[in-house]
């Protein structure tokens, strides 16, 4: 689907050329294409099949990193600043498309389940303290009492009454929708097949609907970025799969209010009584199939966690692929003159994508004010 023919200029030699040609249409390249349009490029998004219907669509909307303690400070500084950015474009997506995208900050209990989480309950309110964020370590009665849904025998939990989480199915197809209306070219069922270089630069993409080219192409195909670069990805740019399962159950509006984690496994109340349960993370190659074996696992932890919603119809369950690289950090930067990377971001895709538009925008600006080097696909990788 062509959503609207952007402002081509025309070169002397006759190719049509836009400032930017954005490939891959998840969360990451509409925002990226969304921010560049705003500021007044001319962008092509090209998709190889529906806006938003990979990760962006399977995630499970946190606006916080799982385990943040165990992310270095450049990626907490990204998530800072991205979180900052989320409200206005919540706004601005409500303004120019009029879908909501339920940004709600429900707020996250997480469980304290094992002896470590015991011991380590105090080293991570003082760790979340000295970043200036609100956090309450509760007891068992207490953590019923905000939450009657927690299992009995829950020990305690941390609350962070600040977390916060969107629909995210429904962010990259309105960011999507907002840069067609402000004149960006985007294209569906597009697919990629390689990128055009010319005298050391490159120029453009070749595509299922013929060449596209422009002054700087963007690297936002997810898991798929690694191969679309072959044998000149560098280490830290070849990205893989990590497949992740959600079970979407059909609770009552409200029966599950906060956000609930336990170790690695988490549930996701949403607005109309949906409670998204996930997730797997698993290194399975390029196979989103949802599997018993992921969704037994899925269905223990939402037993262990909350088991009044063990009786809750599943209305389906879905799988997505992360993408993954070799130190889990995202890449964003120049792989080559005129290819800028904005991929990688494994498990925060959501969470960073209003940021990483920002950094895409400076980087085809050329205005090189921060510092991207834990970030840079050409940094050395585990
Ligand atoms: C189960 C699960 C739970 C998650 N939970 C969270 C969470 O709670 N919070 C959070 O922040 N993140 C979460 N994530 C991670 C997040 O979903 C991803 O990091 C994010 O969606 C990545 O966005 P993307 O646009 O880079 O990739 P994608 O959404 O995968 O988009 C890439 C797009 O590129 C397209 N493409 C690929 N190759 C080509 C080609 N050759 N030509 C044209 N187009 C191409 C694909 O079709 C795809 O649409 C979760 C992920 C999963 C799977």
């Amino acid at each position: 689907m062509v959503w609207r023919a952007t402002r081509w200029r025309v070169r002397s030699s006759g190719d049509a050329v836009s400032d930017v040609l954005v490939i891959g249409g998840g969360i990451v390249g509409a925002a990226i294409t969304e921010r560049l349009v705003r500021d007044g490029c001319t962008a092509t998004l090209v998709e190889r099949g529906g806006i938003g219907r990979e990760a962006s669509y399977a995630a499970g909307g946190l606006l916080t990193p799982v385990h943040p303690w165990n992310y270095p400070a450049s990626m907490l500084q990204l998530d800072a600043e991205s979180l900052g950015l989320w409200p206005d474009l919540v706004e601005r997506l409500r303004r120019e498309t009029g879908v909501d995208v339920e940004l709600r900050r429900t707020g996250l209990l997480t469980l304290i389940v094992t002896d470590d989480d015991e011991a380590e309950a105090d080293r991570r309110v003082a760790w979340k303290r000295e970043r200036g964020e609100r956090v309450e370590r509760l007891s068992a009665s207490e953590a019923g009492d905000l939450e009657p849904s927690l299992h009995p025998e829950t020990r305690g939990a941390l609350y962070l009454p600040d977390l916060a989480q969107v629909r995210n199915h429904r962010v990259a197809p309105a960011l999507a929708a907002a840069a067609a209306k402000a004149g960006a070219d985007v294209r569906e069922q597009t697919t990629v097949l390689g990128l055009l270089r010319e005298n050391g630069r490159v120029v453009g993409a070749r595509t299922t609907a013929g060449d596209l080219r422009a002054e700087h192409v963007v690297l936002a195909a997810g898991a798929w970025s690694g191969g679309l670069l072959g044998d000149r990805a560098p280490p830290a740019a070849r990205t893989r799969p990590a497949r992740g399962q959600i079970l979407l159950l059909r609770a009552r509006p409200g029966e599950l209010q906060h956000m609930v984690l336990a170790g690695d496994q988490y549930l996701v109340p949403r607005a109309d009584g949906h409670v998204l349960a996930g997730s797997t993370v698993e290194d399975v190659g390029f196979d989103r199939q949802v599997t018993v074996s992921g969704l037994r696992r899925i269905a223990a932890s939402i037993e262990r966690m909350a088991p009044g919603l063990a009786s809750a119809p599943v209305e389906t369950a879905w799988a997505g692929l992360r993408p993954d690289t070799p130190d889990h950090l995202p890449v964003l930067g120049h792989v080559e003159p005129g290819l800028i990377a904005a991929t990688g971001h494994y498990r925060s895709g959501i969470m960073l994508a209003p940021v990483t538009a920002e950094i895409v925008r400076e980087l085809v600006a050329g205005e090189g004010r921060r510092d991207l080097s834990p970030f840079d696909p050409h940094r050395a990788s585990g």
